[in-house]
């Protein structure tokens, strides 16, 4: 917090004048603003009260909407101290306002142009929303959420105030904290209070209050859904690269605060390219369940929305969800369709680079434990930049599964519905299903098992099973050209295999 407060130090002193406050936490960005004032005066507008004073909360006038307020500071003489503006709530106080956008593009002018005029106008709020007519005028910083160590203090301050009980060990006050990570302060205090109340104490059993606290958040954004996952690693025919792998992942994720203290780095994730049917979706399920963490899921078509203007506040949004629910996993489907139209020029490419340029830094800086995996069919349309190394800490790429695999695929669906039995030779089935994906093999399996039940609930065998491959068109077969242009670009870009060879 304290490098931002400087940064933004810089900002005024170079005469910055208008910069944006994202912010959940109100009350940081006014110690922000405060600790910067130094004895100038602070003139702040909202919405509940109008134009008051920042640090009398006087009255400055009778109450008024945004563009009167603007207005009459457009009649103040700002040339003799220097000042701060604040505008509170500044997405509600100037969207659809076209009269507040141009008086406050006229008070930045106004600044920029007097000499005299020393003043800094900071629009604080938890959305962004930037006028197409101040874009070039406006700087954006976000304040953070409190990070593990401010968590950990303030929770050691909240049990010394009172001199309340706090009987927990270190390690586990490290993963309270963790999991306390996305929280605002005020949401900490809340939890820390209803600990109190249930318990009279905090510890480690009070975890449970803080994800449903989460499970709140997720269903609040309304932009994501958190997915109750039972899929295991066993249910997964093949991919014996990836596999593997993502049990070395599960290992650290699952030990986080002992690997951090050995010096592992934070895995940040993995993406999943390849064939549709082949198992993306499964994998990202099955991880979930095997790092223990809750899956968020992130549709991208979905996020893209009907209107492209509002894709990127979508993004942040999930983006800082995510980081509240965290630890957990996110698992960003369709990742391809959010870059669509990058470089492109066309009306929706801005909006497209601008988000794309967010979630590469957003995948860069992480420091919190969300586990990102993205899964795209068509990779012709990612952009270099996603796929190469240090976003990402591996690429992998499903194609169509071998012989082996297909043997394997066959076992795991079968076996799951009690079907497994010697009147079936899975090597025969796997020699005839070339070109199937694991989606295919499995309705195989089930279609066959439904003609069994209808056919006087005759036992599954191998004749049954393989009159239904041949009765089926594979997706290889029936999308066959474009599965051939997306192997061709997987081979030419050397992606890992997330099977062996
Ligand atoms: P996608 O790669 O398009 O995300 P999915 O993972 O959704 O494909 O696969 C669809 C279904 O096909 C899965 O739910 C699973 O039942 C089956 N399937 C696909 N690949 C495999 C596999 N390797 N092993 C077992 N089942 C598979």
């Amino acid at each position: 917090m304290q490098k931002l407060t400087d940064t933004i130090r810089t900002y005024v002193e170079s005469h910055y004048p208008v910069l944006y406050l994202i912010t959940h936490e109100e009350s940081e960005a006014d110690q922000l603003i405060n600790e910067l004032s130094e004895g100038r005066n602070i003139i702040e507008w909202n919405m509940a009260r109008g134009l008051v004073n920042f640090k009398t909360t006087q009255p400055l006038l009778d109450w008024c909407d945004l563009a009167a307020a603007l207005d009459n500071l457009l009649t103040r003489d700002l040339s003799e101290t220097e000042y701060f503006i604040i505008i509170r709530d500044a997405h509600l106080g100037l969207k659809d306002q076209p009269v507040a956008i141009a008086r406050l593009k006229a008070l930045i002018n106004r600044i920029l142009s007097d000499v005299d005029a020393i003043v800094t106008i900071f629009l604080v709020s938890s959305h962004v929303y930037v006028p197409n007519e101040l874009k070039k005028l406006i700087t954006l910083f976000d304040i953070p959420l409190p990070n593990e160590q401010d968590i950990r203090d303030f929770i050691k301050k909240y049990a010394n105030s009172e001199n309340r009980k706090l009987t927990i060990n270190n390690r586990d006050l490290t993963k309270l904290a963790l999991t306390f990570q996305g929280l605002t302060r005020y949401e900490i205090g809340r939890l820390l209070d209803r600990a109190y109340q249930r318990g009279g104490n905090i510890g480690i059993e009070d975890l449970d209050l803080v994800h449903s606290e989460k499970a709140q958040i997720i269903k609040k954004s309304g932009i994501m859904e958190m997915l109750t996952v039972r899929e295991k690693l066993e249910d997964i025919g093949g991919l014996h690269n990836l596999k593997p792998w993502l049990q070395q992942k599960a290992t650290i994720m699952n030990d986080w605060s002992a690997a951090r203290a050995f010096g592992v780095e934070m895995p940040k994730g993995v993406m999943i390219v390849g064939m549709p049917g082949c198992g993306k979706s499964l994998t990202a399920k099955a991880t979930a369940a095997l790092f223990n963490l809750p899956l968020l899921k992130l549709d991208m078509g979905a996020l893209m929305g009907k209107y492209v203007g509002e894709s990127e506040g979508n993004m942040r949004r999930a983006i800082q969800v995510a980081e509240a629910v965290s630890p957990c996993v996110l698992w960003v489907d369709e990742v391809e369709k959010a870059f669509v139209g990058i470089g492109s020029g066309g009306s929706g490419s801005e909006v497209a680079t601008r988000l794309f340029g967010y979630f590469l830094t957003w995948m860069q800086e992480k420091t919190s434990q969300v586990f990102v995996i993205a899964t795209a069919n068509d990779i012709s349309a990612l952009p270099p930049e996603l796929l190469r190394k240090g976003r990402f800490d591996e690429i992998f790429y499903v194609d169509f599964p071998s012989r082996s695999e297909r043997i394997d695929i066959f076992n795991v669906h079968l076996k799951c519905r009690n079907k497994l039995s010697s009147r079936i030779d899975i090597g025969q089935l796997a020699d005839k299903t070339e070109g199937y994906s694991g989606a295919d093999i499995e309705s195989v399996v089930t279609e066959a098992i439904e003609q069994a039940f209808v056919d006087n609930r005759a036992e599954l065998d191998t004749g049954r099973l393989l009159a239904v491959i041949q009765a089926t068109h594979p997706l290889k077969e029936v999308m066959k050209t474009k599965v051939d242009e997306y192997q061709k670009r997987f081979a030419e870009m050397k992606i890992k295999k997330a099977s062996k060879s």
